[in-house]
């Protein structure tokens, strides 16, 4: 196994090159960003590098998708006694009857209060809308306490958007708007911040150079480590 390295336009392309006995030329981008290419032993090294050229935007696209990948959240039933996280933690949904439609989060419960708990339908919506009006709270907040930080790089920052998207936690448009999944509210705060401290930065670096890394780190010299529990906090 060796390390190797191919530019594509300003981009650098690191990639770890494995000889073996198949007959094609595979390459494999992981979530941790890392490439992997396994080559037929008799492959010449500028036969594998003419391919990664040819290959190297579709790799940017996929580390492009692993950065702030969202992995498939378990579906919810939105039944009493069932597990809901939020920022990091577990917490029990439980029904009980009210005196209006309303959910309250006490001691690590989420209580739905229903006028009629036979309504049970109404526990969904509900449920969501109260995720839906902590996440923009909860963002806010944060989003505000990062981007004083962000100016002081010289990152201009606007605002941010709440918007569902299917593969993201987080995203920043070509016009400059930071894009946040509402369901990022399952996440700790730090992981939370990291996301949008990440997309800030594509703010003033748009593509995942050099130069990002450097000034993502200036300004969350720990964001591999929140990265990692960011992937690792969706779980059944
Ligand atoms: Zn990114």
């Amino acid at each position: 196994m060796s390390s190797n390295t191919i530019k594509y336009g300003r981009k650098t392309i690191d990639f770890r090159l494995i000889r073996s006995n198949r007959k094609t030329l595979a390459i494999d981008v992981h979530p941790d960003l890392s490439v992997v290419v396994t080559a037929p032993k008799d492959a010449a090294d500028s036969a594998v590098r003419e391919k990664m050229q040819k290959r190297a935007s579709w790799i940017i696209k996929q580390q492009r998708f692993f950065e702030n990948y969202l992995p498939t959240i378990p579906p919810r039933r939105y039944v009493s006694g069932e597990s809901h996280r939020y920022l990091g933690r577990q917490y029990r949904l439980r029904v009980h009857k009210g005196n209006e439609d309303v959910v309250k989060m006490a001691r690590g419960q989420i209580n739905v209060y229903l006028k009629n708990p036979k309504y049970k339908s109404r526990i969904k919506p509900l449920v969501t809308d109260w995720f839906r009006q902590r996440s923009e709270i909860v963002f806010r907040e944060i989003f505000d306490s990062v981007v004083a930080k962000a100016n002081r790089h010289g990152i201009e920052a606007n605002d941010f958007e709440i918007r569902r998207m299917k593969n993201r936690w987080g995203s920043c448009t070509n016009e400059g708007r930071i894009l946040l999944n509402p369901d990022l509210i399952i996440a700790p705060k730090m992981c939370i911040e990291y996301v949008i401290v990440h997309e800030l930065c594509h703010l003033q670096e748009y593509n995942h150079s050099p130069r990002f890394y450097r000034l993502l780190k200036k300004l969350m010299p720990d964001w591999e480590k929140r990265r990692e529990r960011l992937n690792s906090c969706v779980v059944e």
